[in-house]
């Protein structure tokens, strides 16, 4: 079954994008057929997968707007072997061209079906805001993967989007579930990252990954070669980070199958 994933959190800046780009590449290396849905006009996810957002002929805008399917917008990632529905700054203007849409929330969920048996996971990049774009995000997905960092405001908003995820379930996508939240540019070293940590797993208890992602440079490096850390520095922490992620999430789905 196709595991379609949200990967959300209103706060700029936290690893979504980054996130969303090596988990396609690490679940792809596992053989896994990956979707990579890019919902920021921001088009990080689209550069950092080495798809040129300015060149684009047909984006995520154009699916959202009906006037083309997911087959006629998508493109291979440059490398890293996943595909991608790609996005650039066009996508500003969906926000007020769906408003007077009929469904205007659930028109990705809608036109991704045409193509979802061609994949094993759908990763969406959320922009930072709770806004039009992201709750296309949360009705398209079965779960919500949230990105933080552990740092003194990082429980700020977290209680935001949590409502926002209820009030979705409650109203628009009765399958909804948080998969997990997600320790981004973990420094060690740091006494407030460790406690912030702490009391994520304290609250949140299995609902935070095992997996931790470091602070690592060659992260950040990697979007400007066009590509995922895999490609970049196979063997960095950061890569190897995604990795473990992408298996533990691997592990988890098989656990759902054999309950
Ligand atoms: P936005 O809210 O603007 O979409 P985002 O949540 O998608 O941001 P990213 O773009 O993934 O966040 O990351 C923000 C910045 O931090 C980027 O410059 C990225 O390269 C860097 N970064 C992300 N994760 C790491 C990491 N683990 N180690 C070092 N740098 C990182
Ligand atoms: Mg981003």
């Amino acid at each position: 079954m196709v595991r379609v994933l949200a990967v959300t959190n209103q706060k700029g800046g936290v690893g979504k994008t980054t996130t969303t780009v090596n988990l396609a590449a690490s679940l792809a290396e596992s053989k896994q057929r990956v979707l990579l849905v890019d919902l920021d006009p921001q088009g990080n996810a689209t550069m950092g997968s080495g798809i040129e957002k300015r060149d684009l002929q047909s984006s995520v805008y154009d699916v959202l707007l009906g006037n083309k399917t997911v087959a006629q917008a998508r493109k291979a990632a440059g490398v890293g072997g996943y595909d991608v529905l790609p996005a650039n700054r066009e996508l500003a203007g969906a926000e007020v061209e769906l408003v007077d849409m009929p469904k205007r929330e659930m028109r990705l969920q809608e036109s991704l079906q045409a193509v979802i048996s061609e994949y094993d996971y759908v990763l969406i990049d959320c922009p930072p805001a709770l806004n039009l774009l992201t709750l296309n995000g949360l009705c398209a997905a079965k779960t919500v993967m949230i990105p933080m960092q552990c740092e003194y405001y990082a429980l700020e908003g977290l209680s935001d989007l949590v409502n926002t995820i209820r009030k979705v379930r409650a109203s628009l996508n009765p399958v909804l579930e948080i998969e997990g939240l997600l320790r981004t540019m973990f420094d060690p070293r740091n006494a407030l990252a460790q406690q912030v940590s702490a009391q994520l797993e304290a609250h949140f208890g299995d609902k935070v990954y095992r997996t931790v992602i470091p602070r690592n440079i060659r992260l950040a490096e990697a979007p400007s070669y066009g590509m995922p850390a895999l490609y970049h520095d196979r063997t960095s922490k950061g890569t190897q980070a995604y990795l473990a992620l992408a298996g533990e999430m691997l592990n988890l789905s098989s656990k759902i199958k054999a309950a």
